[in-house]
């Protein structure tokens, strides 16, 4: 006979108070954790801290991965194409000026953009209680 694995109830199962996303999304977008908006989310320019040294909320179960690089091109490309077409349609100038203004533009943004949008992504999981931030395993 097999026997079924015994399932028991934990407080993690438990329903847990809903999470404000925008809110917990606008502090990461500022560097701060989610759960109190004082301490820094990161310690490196995208190494997010284990714990908050505020509030000592727990940010290790951030799985940002790609996520954040891919949304950075989606917003840096839907400012730098419209931009580059624009100018290219109205002036016409040279390639090698375009090219001189368009690579470092777009490298500074998506540079600037980084950290705020990677902040963000760990606020929303943080917000949704994914991968962990709910007190239960991934
Ligand atoms: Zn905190």
């Amino acid at each position: 006979m097999k026997s079924e694995p015994m399932t028991t109830w934990t407080p993690t199962n438990a329903v847990q108070p809903k999470r404000d996303v925008w809110q917990a999304m606008a502090r990461g977008f500022r560097g701060r954790c989610p759960n109190c908006g004082e301490g820094h989310m990161f310690r490196a320019f995208l190494k997010v801290a284990d714990h908050c040294p505020a509030c000592n909320e727990d940010l290790s179960h951030h799985r940002a991965d790609d996520l954040p690089a891919y949304l950075v091109i989606v917003i840096v490309g839907h400012f730098m194409v419209p931009l580059a077409l624009w100018i290219e349609t109205n002036y016409a100038p040279p390639v090698a000026l375009q090219l001189a203004i368009y690579l470092p533009l777009t490298l500074v943004g998506s540079l600037v953009l980084l950290q705020p949008v990677k902040g963000a992504v760990v606020g929303l999981q943080w917000a949704v209680r994914m991968h962990g931030f709910g007190g239960s395993e991934d």
